[in-house]
């Protein structure tokens, strides 16, 4: 292997791979030894892999069928290798595993960065850095790997630089070798004694034997120099819950899940009876940094049959909108040689999958009963995701409804979220819907000028600003009872929580308005759908609303944005408040032209007031500074009938 083989060839990483590699170095160094962990969580995989591809084609084995992992340290070299018989690599898988970090959006994440080492040891933690973490203790890492059922083996090697070097290699046994060439200072990992604690801390739950040389030193040792097994080497899923700490629960979550960080919590069942099967299900603490990337490739609920592993993220054991959960599903009754295509209808599946589903909300909904802090920190992170269940499983709605938390007029303190029952213990004696408003920001919903009589009267209504809300509500018909209503869309009627005064008060200043509502309309023509009186408004001027069936202005602009067309006649109308100063003086105006520009204005502002954009801003701009001249020219006269 010198530097000059024939065969060796020098490929540069990605950009991006430098990078992260010096911030991975300084920011996970107080978490060094990880890279333990790491290596071994890819040798289970490897063999994992193997395990499945052999029920198809046993030749895979190459008459070695016992699947280990192998650990040694090499304190002449000053090294440490992890050795699996895996699945193994071949020279394009190399190249796209390990010389890439195959990631999108890896660029916007190093952006992402602050440079302050807590906060980015966290985030790194949240991208996964699997493999790289080597080179935290490692200032060289050699992988030597062979891929089952192939003849030429290839060595991978790089210092973390800004390159790799590649050249083929025979290797006899399948499977891969990582082998580490320590730092200067990190002779710890040399001790034998340092690595077994290690393993046993947080490998201990892998599935295969992980074996050491028998110290030499260890007078109980019968054999020293030979291999032995240092782990448990059984499944942990298929051991009793009561048997089971907490802490071989985080760890073997953290080779599940791919994931630096603790579980938030998770469920551990054994279904038995007509259908057999455990899982074990586990909820983050942190969306991956990439969670609504389409391209994502999410590390799902694993699927096992009989304790062996069939495959990744199994996406038909999880609806989508449970794609943040994490864990292995292990069933007794599909056949070993099961494929995606089987899965897709498959009766035992969709029992195993409601089954899990069932767990999984009974386990957010006693995290939100009993822990609701931990409730909280879980709905910040995936209630937007948990929401489309809304559409999607129809079965379960009414459950995830009550899992919803949304901010609410309520609280002065919006970000305080609340639940629908929540919601609806507080109604008002005679109020017949739960309100609620979408819009771009808790800011804009707060101000909204739609609020205004709802705040008068004390009736509490739902601040929606994720992007799902308008689809969610377009499928969220009621819960416990009481229909949603959103307070920008269709005539309002507070139902009871109007009196009869007030409804006659309202008829008589609708009367009283005829002309000017018809002024109104002939000035802005098709700007606006209809214009009407509102019930809506007490301090502002006027306000936009939608056809009850129509498109709030916040969805129009979401489907702008997205590039799609808007239904015609779905124009919104404008509610006007006759009472308003402001419309009081241009009702006031005899001049038509100087009433179309405040006409204008007033559907502007009233655009402008629930955060849209106006088709025309310089006109706009323009308009209202022709007005503020011809205000302050007319002598401050400013309540009555314009000169
Ligand atoms: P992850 O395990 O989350 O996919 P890693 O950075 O740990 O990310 O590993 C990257 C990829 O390299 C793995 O997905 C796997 O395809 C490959 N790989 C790493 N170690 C091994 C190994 N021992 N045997 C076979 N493939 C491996
Ligand atoms: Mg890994």
């Amino acid at each position: 292997m010198s530097e000059n083989a024939p065969n060796r060839e020098t490929h540069g990483f990605q950009a991006e791979v430098k990078q992260l590699l010096q911030l991975m170095i300084h920011s996970m160094y107080s978490n060094k030894e990880v890279f333990l962990r790491e290596l071994v969580s890819n040798a289970s995989d490897a063999l994992d892999t193997l395990r499945f591809q052999a029920v198809a084609d046993d030749s895979l084995f190459e008459n070695d069928p016992d699947l280990a992992i192998w650990i040694e340290a090499d304190a002449d070299n000053r090294t440490v290798s992890i050795t699996d018989n895996g699945i193994g690599m071949n020279r394009d898988e190399v190249i796209d595993r390990i010389g890439t970090i195959a990631k999108s959006g890896t660029r916007a994440f190093l952006d992402s960065l602050s440079g302050d080492q807590k906060k980015d040891a966290h985030l790194i933690g949240q991208f996964g850095v699997g493999f790289y973490s080597s080179f935290i203790v490692a200032d060289r890492v050699t992988v030597t790997t062979r891929k089952a059922g192939e003849q030429t083996g290839i060595r991978w090697e790089s210092d973390g630089g800004g390159e790799y070097t590649l050249e083929e290699v025979a290797k006899p046994g399948r499977g891969t070798e990582v082998t580490l060439h320590l730092r200067e200072g990190e002779d710890e990992f040399l001790e034998p004694a340092r690595l077994r604690h290690l393993i046993e801390r947080y490998s201990d739950h892998i599935a295969f034997p992980i074996r050491m040389r028998a110290d030499k030193s260890d007078e109980e040792t019968e054999k020293p120099g030979e291999w032995e097994q240092v782990n448990r080497g059984a499944p942990l899923w298929a051991r009793p819950k009561s048997d089971i700490s907490e802490d071989e629960y985080k760890a073997f979550y953290k080779h599940v899940g791919h994931d630096f960080d603790d579980p938030l919590t998770w469920t551990h069942n054994k279904v038995e009876g007509s259908q057999e099967y455990t899982s074990l299900l586990y909820i983050p603490k942190r969306a991956p940094f990439d969670m609504f990337d389409p391209q994502r490739q999410s590390h799902g609920v694993k699927l096992y049959v009989q304790r062996v592993f069939i495959m990744d993220d199994a996406e038909q054991l999880m609806p989508r909108y449970l794609r943040f959960v994490r864990g292995i599903i292990d069933s007794n009754d599909l056949p070993l040689n099961v494929s995606r295509e089987l899965l897709q209808s498959n009766r035992v599946i969709d029992r195993i999958r409601a089954g899990s589903v069932k767990k999984l909300l009974g386990l957010l909904e006693d995290m939100a009963e009993k822990r609701p802090e931990d409730y909280d920190a879980f709905w910040s992170e995936f209630g937007p995701v948990l929401k489309e269940g809304v559409v999607e499983d129809s079965d379960n709605r009414d459950t995830i409804a009550a899992l919803i938390r949304a901010s609410s007029t309520h609280d002065d303190d919006a970000a305080q979220k609340v639940s629908l029952s929540d919601y609806v213990a507080r109604m008002q004696p005679g109020q017949e819907k739960i309100y609620y408003h979408t819009a771009e920001s808790l800011a804009a919903a707060k101000n909204s000028p739609h609020l205004e009589v709802f705040r008068k009267k004390g009736i509490e209504v739902l601040l929606l600003t994720d992007r799902v809300d308008e689809w969610v509500m377009a499928h969220l018909t009621e819960f416990e009872g009481k229909a949603f209503q959103s307070v920008a869309k269709g005539a309002l009627d507070l139902g009871e929580a109007e009196t009869d005064e007030e409804k006659a008060e309202q008829e008589k200043l609708e009367n009283e308005s005829r002309h000017l509502l018809e002024r109104l309309k002939a000035a802005l023509g098709e700007t606006v759908g209809e214009v009407r009186v509102t019930h809506r408004l007490t301090d502002s001027p006027a306000c936009l609303v939608a056809d009850e069936a129509g498109l709030s202005a916040h969805l129009e602009r979401i489907l702008k944005e997205a590039g799609q067309s808007i239904p015609m006649g779905s124009k919104a109308h404008l509610e006007v408040n006759p009472t308003h100063p402001l419309v009081k003086r241009m009702d006031g105006e005899t001049d038509d032209d100087r009433f179309g520009e405040w006409a204008h204005l007033l559907h502007e502002q009233a655009v402008l007031a629930e955060g849209g954009e106006l088709d025309d801003p310089a006109t706009f701009v323009r308009r209202m500074n022709q007005m503020l001249l011809s205000l302050s020219g007319d002598g401050g006269n400013r309540d009555g009938a314009a000169a």
